[in-house]
């Protein structure tokens, strides 16, 4: 009904317009309803009131008033220039417009060093979230773009000089768009703008169709000098466009005294340009700064045509990729140096920064910067005083930065927080990854003072900043992703990764217990995992991840404290109280409930969507991390263990929950598209064949990373927990049943048998008397065991829905051994491979072990016929006192119960 009211008012409006226009050819050319109209239009535009919606409307009510007008006008097109005339604003409009865009597009560039600032950026700090107006800026760069084309589309030339600039304001709209490309999460209202310009055919390649685009992109370049920031990058985006930079641009920085001196617009659009720039060209670039620096006054340190200007460029210069001037970069390590020799006050080290000016701080940043450039490229050995000021002035940034943590609110420092970290990532992964060449020729002592010393000082610093911020953040509780403050989450995330895990046990954390809570953990360790296990369900993924990856380097440290209970646990039938890690388990149940509410009203088998980043990412990114520890810890454990840990997982549920999310989290169709490190072969890659590999600062896609991290943890839990899944999948109903088959048959099922099949190929470990071979062509493990004169072939057979269906076990060649005892092999083998959660191995070792102590003279148990148990492994304990055999208390029990007596099964008599 309202799409019938437009249409109805926009029927009496054009009439309306027709017959004035008729009127006005008669009558005088000026017209007071024309001004009036224009002038009601400029103040509907600049106002900021408007949404996507009403935007649309008056902009095609304006085309169609200019049609009319362009059909009045014929060639000369006055009423036109006169229309637009009006419209558009005037400079110092411009200037109010300019500031209706809120200052948050600076966040990208800035972090990623593509500009770089030495003052507080001013400007609107409107929150865009939530807003449903859109700025003035961006509806008058539409309306006057569709204006400028009208005219441009319809070949009038109303007197030459102001159509040109009519045309040139038109890149006003490349302003808009460049301030929503820098947005991190542009709301919803700024995307339905976007679409809303494509559908109006307003874009920068009608542009270039219907005119000379050179005399806009020589403005950008002006403006971009003038006024740096976002021009500069617009300016880039239209050289991206364009694909050439023209010469007039260049010749300005061919010349020292082109780019001098250095102001904030021409430092913004040398480092905008220098992506564009040839290797000569960078190359002389590079030659300016490091001479201008090696003159630099004191006082010039932290100005922008000073020292951080010049250290800006060189940063932009040498990011990306190394030019030919390697022997220049230790030069510019000793100037930087020299200034700390002379005047330690420009250095923020170890200091309080809310005193400290922007321009300190913008300095420091770039000095920050440059360091692993420098690692990076120099091909040069450093001499020790240079690696001792590079390490020690680290850390008494990271000191900075960790003691000014109430203060990341403030773009600058939040900066100087990030490229603190960031440094002590890239020092950490060029200890970890250097080369013997290279380590051959450090400093002697460096590689044990970095891990004695430096490295233990990073991570004392950083694992309480982590737990300090996250405490503050949770809060505040709108630490969503993408808001600027997460930008020091994901590099404080990235170096924590880098913990060892000595380091991580010997923390300083201030103590953590929860009360009730079941452990055997040491204290330490206890208020290590009750610490950071509640973070995987923090909201920001940088935090998840991370605590993620040091969590999971302690998984393989647990099992071990719960020996001491196997002890008094073994051997009774009664269910053990031992779970994996309470604090995990704690965290999983929380998840669980939460999970319940989105997945519940989907089908096992559909697949459903997780919004990237939204509440919901973080919930089942968090849910699958928790897994993926859980198995971490499980696989560590022994087969002693895993029995009593198992027993809770079917107990508690947990697992068949799991495997039911599993089946509405993976993706019907699990194809890989992602790139691939290997040369591509005619196998489809899919999230099984292909490696997850869960970066802190994600460059992955983030919509295909919930899917790929589900398919790992189906895998893991197959792996790992196949009689578990098994047995799930046998209670499943029909439908369910039938789905769980064919996917896994499909796509898990031959990874996992050519897995199995590989690691008996290349498995190192040694049986005495048992060899066991692999064909992988027929999915076929083949044991041969011999002691003595006896020896027995035993043929194990993966089905083709492996670990699905039941693996069979056939016999080969048999010298030696009676058939009643061979077929009782043959049965246990099978069973333990049927109830074991663990690799094929891990069944045959079990196996041998039963066998083995046969002939070592233990006895069977006489109820089931095995030395050691089929599913717990134990051996036969319980002996009658009349007849005197043994058994095993897991078959006794069954027996008792079974048979509701409570005599020998053998010589009926009372058991005591
Ligand atoms: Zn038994
Ligand atoms: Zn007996």
């Amino acid at each position: 009904t309202i799409d019938l009211l437009v249409c109805k008012l926009k029927h009496t409006w054009m009439a309306g317009v027709n017959s004035l226009v008729h009127q006005l050819q008669s009558m005088q050319k000026q017209s007071t309803f024309l001004h009036k109209s224009a002038l009601w239009v400029k103040n509907q535009i600049q106002s900021s009131s408007l949404d996507v919606k009403s935007l649309q409307v008056l902009i095609s009510a304006v085309s169609d008033l200019l049609s009319k007008l362009i059909e009045a006008d014929g060639q000369s097109g006055y009423l036109v220039g006169a229309y637009i005339e009006h419209v558009m604003p005037n400079k110092t409009e411009w200037g109010k417009l300019h500031k209706s865009l809120s200052t948050e597009w600076m966040h990208k560039p800035l972090l990623e060093g593509r500009l770089s600032m030495n003052c507080e950026p001013l400007g609107s700090c409107v929150k865009l979230c939530g807003t449903t107006k859109l700025p003035g800026h961006l509806c008058t760069s539409a309306l006057l773009s569709k204006m400028v084309l009208l005219v441009l589309e319809n070949g009038i030339v109303c007197g030459s000089d102001d159509a040109e600039r009519k045309k040139i304001d038109s890149i006003q709209l490349l302003y808009s768009l460049q301030w929503i490309e820098e947005l991190e999460n542009p709301p919803y209202l700024l995307l339905e703008y976007l679409r809303m310009l494509e559908e109006m055919h307003i874009t920068y390649e009608k542009f270039s169709t219907l005119s000379n685009t050179t005399s806009l992109q020589q403005t950008v370049f002006d403006r971009s000098e003038e006024h740096g920031r976002l021009w500069s990058l617009t300016m880039s985006k239209v050289i991206r466009v364009e694909n050439t930079v023209s010469c007039e641009m260049k010749q300005h920085f061919k010349t020292t005294e082109g780019f001098l001196p250095l102001t904030e617009g021409r430092l913004h659009t040398l480092q905008c340009l220098s992506p564009f720039l040839t290797e000569e060209e960078k190359k002389e670039l590079v030659f300016h700064c490091v001479a201008k620096l090696m003159t630099c006054t004191q006082a010039d340190l932290s100005s922008t045509d000073g020292a951080f200007g010049c250290l800006s460029i060189l940063n932009s210069c040498l990011n990306g990729r190394s030019i030919d001037c390697d022997h220049l970069l230790p030069e510019i390590l000793k100037i930087i140096m020299s200034w700390k020799n002379n005047n330690e006050d420009s250095f923020l080290f170890s200091c309080n920064l809310e005193e400290t000016s922007a321009q300190l701080l913008g300095f420091n940043i770039e000095m920050i910067r440059y360091l692993p450039l420098l690692l990076k490229y120099s091909t040069d050995p450093l001499a020790d005083n240079e690696w001792d000021f590079i390490m020690c002035s680290m850390l008494a940034w990271l000191e900075t930065t960790s003691e000014n943590r109430s203060l990341y609110h403030i773009p600058l420092v939040q900066i100087f927080a990030c490229v603190s970290c960031d440094l002590a990532s890239a020092l950490s992964a060029y200890f970890e990854t250097a080369a013997p060449e290279t380590t051959e020729k450090l400093p002697v002592n460096l590689i044990s003072e970095w891990k004695e010393f430096f490295s233990e000082g990073i991570h004392n610093l950083l694992l309480p900043l982590l737990v300090k911020v996250t405490g503050k953040y949770r809060e505040m509780k709108n630490a969503s992703e993408g808001s600027f403050q997460n930008s020091v989450l994901m590099s404080l995330g990235e170096a924590l990764t880098y913990i060892s895990k000595d380091q991580l046990l010997n923390h300083k954390l201030p103590a953590k217990f929860v009360a009730g809570q079941k452990t055997n953990l040491p204290d330490k360790l206890q208020t290590l995992l009750n610490t950071l296990s509640p973070l995987l369900l923090f909201r920001a993924r940088p935090v998840q991840i991370s605590v993620y990856h040091m969590l999971y380097k302690l998984m393989p440290e647990l099992p071990k404290f719960d020996d001491e209970d196997l002890k008094c646990y073994g051997d009774e039938e009664e269910e053990s109280a031992l779970s994996p890690p309470a604090a995990l388990m704690s965290v999983l149940a929380t998840e669980e409930l939460l999970l319940e509410n989105i997945l519940e009203c989907i089908p096992v088998g559909e697949f459903a969507v997780i919004q990237p980043l939204s509440d919901e990412f973080c919930l089942v990114l968090g849910y699958l991390l928790t897994w993926k520890l859980i198995l971490a810890f499980f696989k560590a454990a022994s087969s002693q263990l895993r029995v009593l840990y198992s027993q809770y997982l079917r107990r508690s549920k947990t697992l068949n929950k799991l495997l039911y999310h599993l089946f509405r989290l993976m993706p019907e169709n699990p194809v890989f598209s992602g790139p691939t490190s290997e040369v591509p072969n005619k196998d489809t890659k899919t999230f099984f064949t292909e490696q997850l590999h869960l970066d802190v600062k994600g460059t992955g896609v983030l919509s295909s990373q919930i899917p790929h991290l589900a398919c790992s943890v189906y895998h893991i839990t197959l792996k790992d927990l196949p009689a578990m899944v098994r047995l799930w999948w046998n209670s499943c109903e029909k439908r369910v049943f039938n789905v769980v088959d064919k996917f896994t048959s499909k796509y898990v099922s031959s990874v996992l048998s050519s897995q199995e099949i590989t690691s008996v190929q290349t498995s190192t470990q040694l049986f005495n008397g048992m060899t066991v071979k692999a064909r992988s062509a027929a999915r076929e493990v083949i044991a041969t065991y011999s002691v003595d004169d006896i020896f027995i072939e035993l043929i194990i057979q993966l089905p083709s829905n492996y670990p699905l269906g039941s693996i069979t076990v056939e016999s080969g060649k048999r010298v030696g051994v009676a058939v009643q005892q061979w077929r009782n092999w043959m049965l246990q083998l099978s069973t333990y491979l049927t109830h074991q959660n663990g690799s094929i191995m891990e069944g045959l070792s079990l196996w041998k072990n039963n066998v083995d102590k046969r002939f070592e003279g233990v006895e069977d148990c006489m109820i089931c016929f095995s030395v050691i148990h089929g599913s717990n492994y134990s051996l036969p304990k319980k002996a009658c006192r009349t007849c005197k055999k043994k058994f095993h208390s897991a078959c006794l029990y069954k027996w008792f119960t079974s048979s509701n007596k409570s005599t020998c099964p053998l010589c009926r008599e009372t058991f005591f």
